[in-house]
């Protein structure tokens, strides 16, 4: 049973003097509780901005104007797309059923408290524990996230650890809520590829003794082949390709996904991470999205229908969706 699922959800952001932009559009995504999905592609293709959706932290210009977010609590499901941003039942949710992690520890920790009382604080909040309680939770979590001497550690300041503590310690708040849901935006980005693969082994660990489901975005496919189940491939706002790992890894059937492949060799042997290369042309800006598929400027196969005719969602297998026109098209067009 599906922990999360998105139904045709599309973003637009609005401004005074220019038209909506679109930004994500009919997005379809599910996650099931224990695994991950990797949400994959360039910077800007609406990754980030589909993952804050689904905490309704979206800028202010933005709004949600078609689609449902249908997040499971257990009693029933709610649709977030449905909740306003400071509501009560939204702040329930960040507060007890999902967190978010990202590439910037400081962005959710706070400079001015211990990171022992800033995970406190949680844990009080979300189990109304006395202070002493919630320390001995605070240490044994800090301890579980690899912070080493972690009673002593939790009266420091988030400035005097390292980036790879400050990541632990970013984890362990996350965690205190026991979240359902853990959305982790590109959070080994920035650290040196041996911390990379401890944080990567460590959120593996983690969800194995949670159980959370995780909503992974990455731009980094070594990454994806490391800790996802199901991978969703975006660009300029459409997810593209999407399907189990496996299936997607060893036969991607969109063009785009086929490029961002061929631009990391040696993928499946995970020798090591590679970042994507870029791939030739240049992502459209949203405001001048073509009519028709949206990689068509940059793919070798574009025929007759691709610039004018939005490509439909086609089932390649069980698990495996993509949206090209090769897949229902016999391509006797181009060769006119
Ligand atoms: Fe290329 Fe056309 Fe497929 Fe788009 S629909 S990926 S342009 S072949
Ligand atoms: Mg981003």
């Amino acid at each position: 049973k599906p922990l999360l699922t998105i139904n045709d959800m599309s973003i637009t952001f609005t401004s005074p003097d220019e038209a909506d932009i679109e930004a994500v559009r009919q997005v379809d995504l599910t996650l099931t509780p224990g695994k991950t999905l990797a949400l994959v592609g360039e910077s800007g293709c609406g990754k980030s901005v589909t993952a804050r959706a689904v905490l309704r932290l979206l800028d202010k210009n933005a709004k949600i104007p078609t689609g449902e977010i249908l997040f499971d609590t257990g009693s029933g499901a709610v649709d977030i797309a449905k909740l306003k941003s400071d509501s009560l039942a939204m702040r329930a949710l960040r507060g007890a059923e999902i967190s978010m992690i990202f590439q910037e520890p400081m962005s959710s920790l706070s400079p001015v408290h211990t990171i022992g009382d800033q995970v406190d604080e949680i844990i009080i909040l979300h189990d109304r524990l006395n202070k002493k309680q919630a320390r001995e939770r605070t240490v044994s979590l800090l301890d579980q996230v690899g912070v080493p001497g972690a009673r002593d550690r939790a009266n420091a300041y988030p400035f005097e650890l390292s980036g790879g503590l400050r990541q632990r310690a970013m984890i362990a708040m996350a965690l205190a809520c026991t979240p359902k849901l853990l959305i982790a935006d590109e959070p080994t980005t920035a650290l040196d590829v041996t911390t990379q693969a401890q944080i990567l082994d460590l959120l593996r660990q983690l969800q194995d003794d949670f159980g959370m489901a995780m909503l992974f975005i990455t731009h980094d496919l070594g990454v994806v082949a490391e800790i996802a189940d199901d991978i969703a491939v975006m660009y300029l706002g459409d997810v593209v390709e999407q399907g189990d790992v496996f299936d997607v890894f060893r036969a991607p059937k969109h063009p785009y996904t086929q490029a961002l492949m061929n631009s990391v060799p040696r993928l499946m042997r995970k020798a090591e991470r590679q970042r994507l290369t870029p791939i030739k042309g240049t992502v459209p800006s949203p405001k001048d999205r073509p009519v028709g598929c949206a990689f068509t400027s940059r793919c070798p196969h574009a025929f007759a229908p691709c610039p004018t005719v939005r490509p439909e969602r086609t089932q390649i297998g069980a698990d495996h969706v993509a949206r090209c026109h090769l897949l229902t098209h016999v391509r006797e067009e181009a060769m006119a």
